[in-house]
């Protein structure tokens, strides 16, 4: 009855553990999270005030496909004065979210038998954005000694004649690592040389701590740019997972198929939304910079303290809001009858031992670590740290 397409898409693979935490949430257990993917922080009033004054205005109705000038030309002004980049109306489009966006280029890029390159650890829809066009998707390992980056060398082992795309996120979801100009410069060398595209998934650009410096693939030069598709939006950076808004630059070919395609599918994103977009990118920035404050001081105290376990190392991410400890030295441990084989295993024992939720790294491609996610209180990562100290102490050899 189902399509090929449909049959090859898999559950997400944190539903299990998540569908868990919440069953004990509800039955009254005091379970602390690690696993959500969203900063807790509420969006910003002047943001929520331009929405709503949206909807007194009477604009609620549908808009052009791809998003409405007046926020075309905010993004093109964003990416101009961050990024260094120049780029006309008909080279952006708004979609429903940056996860849509993703979407929408997989949709026109790639096709049956493309291959499309993802370094894991990997965010979780990439791979299945890919199978979902009938395309393939080849992985490329990356290694904790490289700071999580793609080697040039074992992405250039990767490359086919049927290579399309390379996926590339930096900062990372998972590993928080992010790239620095010198490797983006090699692997964009490739993408000329080997005629792909990159697909630059920027959704954590704000979120980077430590002076650290933000490079945009497509800003290294023109030819680079015009192999680049360049994905951001305001989740992350704004408090706005909610909302639904993200976007794409690119090519003025490949941003016309993703209207195309958009308005046979979604057709605009929320009016009232794009209203809040533009008051999110035009107007005032401090809380952008409260907010990365505030997640530099729970990153800082989370890695310490997940070092001081016995048996777990995580490098300190220098982006985005996760931690990603190596627990690969916890296999092999038992608990009582139970015995931790893998990252699954342990995230499941934290979980019913120690009432804390984490994601265990399969989920995102590597099995020797697992994924928490800062984006929650500092007094909450204080009592959840005891309590991940405290079970990994019971676990014995
Ligand atoms: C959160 C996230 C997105 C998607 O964000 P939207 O809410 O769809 O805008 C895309 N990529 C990565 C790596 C993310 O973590």
């Amino acid at each position: 009855m189902l399509s090929e397409r449909a049959k090859k898409i898999k559950p997400s693979p944190t539903l299990a553990i998540d569908a868990k935490a919440k069953a004990m949430k509800a039955a009254g257990e005091d379970v602390i999270s690690f696993g959500v993917g969203e900063p807790d922080f509420d969006t910003p009033d002047n943001i929520k005030e331009a929405a709503g004054k949206a909807m007194k205005d009477g604009f609620t109705k549908y808009t052009a496909v791809g998003g409405i000038d007046p926020l075309k030309d905010a993004i093109i002004d964003k990416l101009k004065s961050d990024n260094g980049l120049s780029y006309r109306r008909e080279e952006i489009i708004v979609s429903t979210g940056a996860k849509h966006s993703l979407y929408n280029v997989a949709q026109a890029l790639y096709g049956p038998g493309d291959e499309v390159i993802i370094p894991s650890p990997y965010w979780v829809s990439y791979p299945d954005q890919v199978l979902l066009n009938d395309a393939v998707p080849v992985f490329v390992e990356t290694f904790e000694a490289d700071s999580f980056r793609v080697r040039p060398e074992a992405l250039e082992e990767r490359i086919t004649k049927k290579t399309k795309a390379l996926i590339l996120n930096s900062p990372s979801n998972p590993t928080g690592m992010i790239y620095d100009r010198k490797t983006l410069e090699k692997i964009a060398e490739l993408a000329l040389k080997h005629n792909f595209y990159i697909v630059s998934d920027e959704i954590y650009e704000k979120l980077i701590y430590g002076g650290a410096e933000h490079v945009s693939v497509a800003s290294l030069d023109k030819e680079v740019k015009m192999k680049t598709v360049l994905i951001n939006g305001l989740s992350k950076s704004h408090a706005m997972t909610g909302w639904r808004i993200g976007y794409a630059a690119g090519p003025a070919e490949i941003v016309r198929a993703m209207t195309n395609i958009q308005s046979q599918s979604t057709s605009n994103p929320t009016s009232i939304t794009q209203k809040a977009a533009i008051e999110a990118l035009r107007g005032p920035q401090d809380f952008v910079v409260r907010m990365r404050e505030e997640f530099d001081k729970r990153r800082k105290y989370l890695v310490e303290e997940l070092n001081r376990i016995e048996g777990m190392h995580c490098l300190m991410p220098a982006g985005a809001f996760y931690a990603f400890p190596n627990t690969s030295q916890l296999y092999g441990k038992k608990a009582g009858g139970r015995q931790i084989s893998s990252s699954a295993d342990l995230a499941l024992y934290l979980l019913e031992e120690a009432r804390v939720a984490l994601v265990h790294g399969s989920a995102f491609g590597d099995d020797n670590y697992i994924r928490l996610s800062y984006a929650t209180s500092l007094a909450d990562i204080k009592r959840g740290v005891e309590r991940i100290k405290g079970a990994v102490g019971g676990l014995t050899a």
